[in-house]
């Protein structure tokens, strides 16, 4: 979300909440499975969590939007689990309720509860549905791709609308969860979009875009083609139902989103989900607020919102009832939806113990499950600092990974100043920081954490803790960043950074992340947060991938050459150290140039040692490689796994804004 990577300066607070929150430390928590909804052949029952309500009452509705309830019932107090009840002798599949409590003498709006796992037209009324009719064919045996280890793993974030939306994507239900069930389509050129392309590319998971419902498109307005990412949280247990090819049916946008999972598992690949249970769309219209007044937000001494994700409000993990939440709701995901990892929004927003515990959780059910976030928070949080989910704090986060800026900012330049140039575009004295993200911020002997832009010490104990990227849907997009910063100067030279900025993610330890369309060159016209842009600037242009066919090659024989080998896959910070040496380079008189090995067979190769040089000039570099036979698997733009050629070693020249990459 917006924001990212703001590491804000915090003050030394040793307290975990304010003053205001004390009083809800006594509440009593209930953890029950039966929450809100427990759907029996003869009765339904509904079960509410509001320690303090005056009063409660279930609305029962015909229709998930219209007109008045068919009933109104009044719920009964079980006070020692602070919950409200009521039990309807009949099986309620079909009907639509929602909740209302009695607060300082007032009831309050209606809410479908926190846990309403399904919803009528825009997430309003929860619904009461048969989720055995939501399983696609197949579905008992549908699984995600088994994960071995997290750095063989290579994300691809996409948005639904930026994937299908714009017309030369040849498919035919756009912006939808359908989209990626489609085989076979093709842009006008006749190449591979959708699912297909997804295969042709290579990656192994998807990471989606919140698909949970959010709340600022108009289910009932859908012509309008209203665009938004999604970072505004409603309903977190059901899905969106504009990705549904019927948002008034409950039911209709559980079973196309499971069938979009079952399509991309069938092709090989995983699903991550974008989840956001660090802040809610509306602050006092919150279904938190509803339900339990104050409880699950976090407050500054005044008994205002405090406002960590820069959204409005913050939620409060380190609460019984709100972490359990967040654990029940992530295993909910990967239960009834087969989600194969979870990318945590404002990760820092929530304290390292839940986090702890999400994991272990989510290990339980499936080891494939990935879990990592963005370590930072977009303001302050009365949370403190050494309780949060920090990226400084990810080695006390176990099966938890974090987003590398180190990487980012340093290779493409800040993403604060659209004109700042990085290591890719010649920009000097980022070597270190690069080189940070070259052995995934783990304690390397030959790097010198002190010059670090963002970070100054080795803040992860193992690369399965750093996911490296150098854009996503926030800031300006790679080609955005590139068109920025290097205004002036001929495309071919920005193809050719944009290459040796992607080699530089797809070569480091940790996990590659890309955004969606960089590899056929997208941009979004120089919109840096477009998260209500129309599709005309979100959507992605297929007709781009004939246009930049030597670019989406590159990136294939990027990801084609990870996958072969585990050289760049390492999983322990002892390995790297062993294995990874970086060549001596006076970048004083030779900036924006390193160059290193993986030496020995590392991590069970078949290369004995692999070369890469990478050369951020505008202007050719010349180094020394050993002599000896050499297979060159990079260099200037092209790169082949199998081979492009041999060199002697000696004395090497490597093109302006390129990589060379050599073996034997
Ligand atoms: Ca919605």
């Amino acid at each position: 979300m917006v924001g990212s990577a703001l590491l804000c300066s915090v003050p030394s607070l040793s307290f975990a909440q304010s003053a205001f929150d004390e009083q809800f430390v006594a509440y009593p928590s209930y953890n029950g499975n039966d929450l809100e909804l427990l759907l029996s052949e003869n009765s339904t029952t509904f079960k509410l969590w509001s320690p303090k309500a005056e009063g409660a009452r279930l609305n029962l509705y015909d229709s998930g939007h219209n007109g008045a309830p068919y009933s109104v019932v009044e719920m009964t107090p079980i006070p020692s689990e602070g919950t409200w009840t009521a039990t309807i002798p009949q099986n309620l599949t079909g009907k639509f309720y929602t909740f209302r409590i009695l607060k300082d003498g007032k009831w309050l709006d209606e809410t479908p509860g926190v846990w309403a796992k399904a919803v009528g037209l825009n997430g309003k009324r929860a619904a009461v549905i048969d989720f055995d009719t939501t399983n696609p064919e197949g579905w008992a045996d549908d699984k995600g791709p088994e994960v071995k280890n997290f750095s063989d793993v290579i994300l691809y974030e996409m948005h639904h609308r930026d994937f299908s939306q714009h017309p030369s994507s040849g498919i035919a239900n756009k912006g939808k969860f359908l989209a990626l069930t489609e085989t076979g389509s093709l842009s006008p050129n006749g190449d591979a979009t959708g699912i297909d392309h997804l295969k042709e590319l290579g990656i192994t998971h998807v990471h989606i875009l919140p698909s949970y419902d959010y709340n600022s498109v108009d289910e009932g307005n859908l012509q309008l083609n209203q665009y938004n990412w999604g970072y505004d949280p409603l309903n977190y247990n059901a899905p969106e139902g504009s990705y549904s090819t019927n948002p008034s049916d409950p039911a209709t946008r559980v079973r196309e989103m499971k069938q979009m999972i079952k399509a991309l598992h069938d092709a090989g690949i995983g699903v991550v989900m974008d989840v956001v249970y660090n802040h809610t769309a509306d602050n006092d219209g919150s279904n938190f607020e509803l339900t339990a007044p104050g409880y699950y937000h976090r407050h500054w001494d005044s008994g205002n919102y405090s406002d960590a994700s820069g959204c409005g409000n913050e939620t409060a993990s380190e609460r019984q009832q709100m972490r359990d939440f967040i654990i029940n709701s992530v295993k909910y995901w990967a239960d009834e939806y087969h989600i194969d990892g979870f990318r945590f929004d404002l990760m820092a927003i929530h304290d390292i113990e839940t986090m702890n515990e999400v994991a272990a959780e989510l290990k339980k059910i499936n080891p494939s499950i990935f879990v990592y976030g963005e370590g930072w928070t977009a303001g302050d949080s009365p949370l403190a600092p050494e309780r949060r989910a920090l990226k400084e704090n990810v080695a006390k986060m176990e099966n938890i990974a974090v987003f590398s800026d180190d990487l980012r900012d340093a290779v493409k330049g800040h993403y604060t100043d659209v004109a700042d140039r990085g290591f890719a575009t010649g920009k000097p004295g980022l070597e270190e920081t690069v080189k940070i993200g070259i052995v995934a911020a783990t304690p390397h002997p030959q790097v010198d954490y002190s010059k670090g832009n963002n970070s100054k010490f080795p803040y992860a104990s193992s690369p399965e803790m750093i996911v490296n990227y150098v854009s996503c849907h926030d800031d300006l997009c790679l080609t955005d960043k590139l068109r920025k910063s290097m205004a002036g100067e001929p495309e071919e030279n920005m193809l050719a950074a944009a290459k040796l900025a992607q080699t530089i993610v797809f070569t480091s330890q940790g996990t590659p992340f890309m955004f969606a369309g960089e590899e056929i060159f997208r941009d979004k016209q120089g919109v840096h947060n477009s998260y209500k842009s129309p599709d005309s600037i979100n959507a992605i242009d297929w007709n781009n991938k004939s246009n930049y066919r030597d670019l989406f090659n590159y990136y294939q024989g990027l990801i084609a050459l990870r996958k072969a080998h585990p050289a760049f896959r390492m999983t322990s910070a002892e390995d790297i150290a062993r294995h990874l040496k970086f060549d001596k380079i006076d970048s004083a008189k030779t900036p924006n140039l390193i160059s290193y090995s993986l030496k020995d067979h590392a991590n069970g190769d078949d290369w004995n040692e692999i070369k890469v040089i990478l050369n951020g000039n505008a202007g050719k570099a010349e180094v020394k490689v050993p002599k000896g036979e050499w297979k060159i698997v990079a260099e200037d733009g092209k790169i082949n796994p199998q081979g492009l050629g041999t060199s002697k070693g000696g004395k090497l020249s490597i093109a302006p804004y390129s990589a060379l990459i050599l073996a034997r």
